[in-house]
């Protein structure tokens, strides 16, 4: 059946909207097939405004990957913003892809990857936006399946009722496996429908499908147990693990934005994974073991990535880029490269020591010394200790002080309040760490325009950490130790003004909390929100509280639970949580162990260079830690002189 593009439809009315830019498509790099010769058609959806979406790696990648192969077809859609929504409601025109702005509803398949549960009500614009009933229940075979990956779908089961499917871990090779196992079902005449679809995906063991898993709950309210209401389908769906990144060198030809984007750099993940535990990081958790990718590969990704897209700045990506085993020779290497070029390097990342410093002045010899970050993430020694994050006063201090003596002029502190046992003493210790901070830039650089921001997030337990039994802070205590903190700083006369605070006030992280621990009767609050007008849930100017809070009042009205109870409740160490039927590796009894140590205030090192303390993962996914060093260099790029291709071996 022809698929017509709906652009001749939508461009008359995109004056009329906010940014008409970020509907139109056609970015560098963009891809355009063919519908009728593809076999397995994906659209692709990063629940959020284009000017979020189209810098997120893990949509790029996928991307890529699928429209490599000459039998898919991939094409990207965004959320709208709420005047686009109008627009599209008025004009009956569907959600779209950007690409070729084919209908959504056309396609065999929609991804959505999240990085952040504040996403759904977006969702369920999309899903409504393109005729596609919001109930996967109610959907027939002329919809596309509905899958979910990136990091909240680790625990999908407050969206589960709005879900076909949904993937753990890594993407690249698992999207292909699903593309085959739809190509198969299609070329046999789609035999049993939909259902049978969902069935063999659920049945490969990689593909958690909600519908085939029925969950029980006590009389209060606690979930009795989860168990497949199907034979053939597994108890538990296992996350998927990249081995070999070097095989995997994506994105090859990145994606340039035609509008504003939140960064508009070519990233490169220099490894995937992150053992060094700190306990509140779901990411670190759920993405072990650490896997790196080598060198050459590295550089190869640089230059191959610059060349496709002519972007000027490259940031060398991951969970904790300095911890890379040959990261010196990357960031040296590279500085080399492109000494004296127009191409910019960075290092995002926030681990506090002096080698990121020196990291930091090699990677910035094209550019301007401006700011560093770190992060601490507790601001006493003590709730350190309980997040694990081994930081001394006397780490930060030599850091900042050489960051100081080195040129930079301003220095960001990144810490979370409302962590596990915190009290306002360890929230105030903050500050006095900032004061620390100026003195110190004060003394070696003998400057007075030293700065420092502290930039404070609020602490949301995630599932699959030590922190997943954990009580969540009101928003009541973090805005107030917020206040107190702030007041300290304020009325500093000393050091006060040189210190920025950056912070963002409690309540939607109690949303977060409900979102990322909830289960399946959290479905309806989220339809009840979004029925009364939510959207955009992660941008403050579009956040209602008050519309969560009596959401939860009406749907969960029979229930014996409430926001309370999926937020600021403790969970005991026998409960059955509603993501223990998805298995990111961690060995459960580990994770209570290391909530235990938390409590307790004992440190765990890091596997990368220490014996293994048994997590879990590696054992029950099959997986190993890989990192080098593996003594490669940097290979010398096409198109510079001999003689400088020999100098930059000698010196690499
Ligand atoms: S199983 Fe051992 S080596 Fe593997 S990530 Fe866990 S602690 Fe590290």
């Amino acid at each position: 059946m022809a698929v017509e593009s709906l652009f001749p439809r939508l461009e008359p009315l995109l004056p009329a909207v906010q940014k008409p830019i970020q509907y139109v498509g056609g970015e560098l790099n963009s891809t355009v097939k063919d519908w009728d010769s593809s076999e397995v058609r994906w659209a692709l959806m990063y629940p959020d405004a284009y000017e979020v979406g189209l810098p997120n790696q893990g949509v790029q990648i996928l991307y890529e990957v699928l429209n490599e192969r000459d039998w898919i077809l991939a094409e990207r859609t965004y959320a709208v913003w709420p005047d686009m929504e109008k627009v599209m409601r008025a004009n009956a025109i569907p959600q779209f892809t950007v690409d070729a702005h084919r209908p959504v509803g056309a396609f065999d398949i929609l991804g959505v990857s999240f990085s952040t549960e504040l996403g759904y009500t977006n969702l369920l614009t999309a899903l409504d936006l393109a005729g596609i009933p919001l109930e996967a229940r109610e959907r027939t075979d002329e919809h596309p399946i509905v899958l979910a990956g990136g990091h909240s779908a680790f625990n999908p089961e407050p969206i589960a009722d709005f879900l076909d499917a949904a993937v753990l871990g890594d993407g690249e090779e698992v999207v292909l496996a699903i593309s085959e196992v739809i190509r198969e079902w299609k070329a046999e005449g789609s035999p049993g429908g939909r259902d049978e679809l969902l069935f063999r995906l659920a049945a490969s063991g990689g593909v958690y499908v909600p519908k085939f898993y029925d969950v029980e709950y006590l009389p209060d309210g606690r979930i009795k147990r989860v168990a497949p209401n199907r034979s053939g389908v597994p108890w538990r769906v296992v996350k998927h693990t990249l081995m070999d990144l070097d095989q995997w060198p994506y994105p090859k030809k990145p994606l340039v934005p035609l509008a504003e984007t939140v960064h508009e750099r070519f990233s490169v993940e220099i490894f995937r994974g992150c053992t060094r535990g700190c306990r509140f990081c779901q990411a670190g958790m759920i993405t072990r073991p650490v896997r790196e990718r080598s060198i050459r590969t590295i550089g190869d990704m640089v230059q191959n990535g610059i060349e496709a897209s002519g972007f000027e700045e490259v940031g060398l990506l991951s969970l904790s880029s300095a911890d890379h085993s040959e990261i010196g020779e990357v960031a040296k290497g590279l500085a080399d490269r492109y000494d004296g070029s127009n191409v910019s390097l960075s290092l995002p990342s926030t681990r506090v020591d002096a080698f990121n410093v020196t990291l930091a002045n090699e990677l910035s010899r094209n550019g301007r010394r401006s700011g560093l970050t770190f992060a601490p993430e507790g601001g006493s020694e003590r709730m350190r200790k309980v997040i694990n994050k081994m930081v001394s006063e006397e780490d930060l201090i030599r850091t900042v002080s050489t960051a100081y003596a080195n040129g930079w002029r301003q220095v960001k502190l990144y810490f979370m309040c409302g962590l596990p046992t915190e009290s306002d003493e360890d929230v105030l210790a903050i500050a006095d760490l900032a004061r620390k901070v100026i003195a110190t830039g004060r003394e070696v650089s003998g400057r007075k325009d030293i700065r420092c921001t502290v930039s404070i997030g609020g602490f949301v337990p995630k599932p699959h950490t030590p922190f997943q039994w954990a009580a969540q802070e009101s928003w009541e205590n973090v805005d107030a130790r917020l206040a107190k903190l702030r007041a300290a700083i304020r009325e500093d006369r000393a050091y006060g003004k040189s210190i920025g605070l950056r912070y963002h006030d409690g309540q939607p992280s109690v949303i977060e909390g409900l979102l990322s621990r909830g289960d399946r009767r959290v479905g309806r609050v989220i339809r009840a929100v979004w029925a009364d007008g939510g959207r955009f849930d992660g941008w403050s100017e579009h956040f209602s509280y008050d519309r969560w809070v009596t959401a939860c009042a009406d749907a969960l009205a029979e229930e014996p639970v409430d926001l309370d109870w999926y937020t600021t409740r403790e969970r005991g160490e026998t409960e059955v949580l509603p993501w223990d039927h998805l298995d990111a590796g961690l060995d459960r009894e580990w994770l209570w162990e290391d909530w235990q140590d938390a409590l307790d205030e004992v440190e765990v090192e890091d596997c990368r260079w220490t014996p293994c303390f048994d997590c879990g993962v590696c054992p029950q996914m099959g997986t190993e830690i890989q990192v080098g060093p593996t003594g490669q260099q940097l290979l010398p790029i096409v198109g510079v002189s001999q003689t400088r291709q020999q100098e930059l071996i000698a010196q690499s």
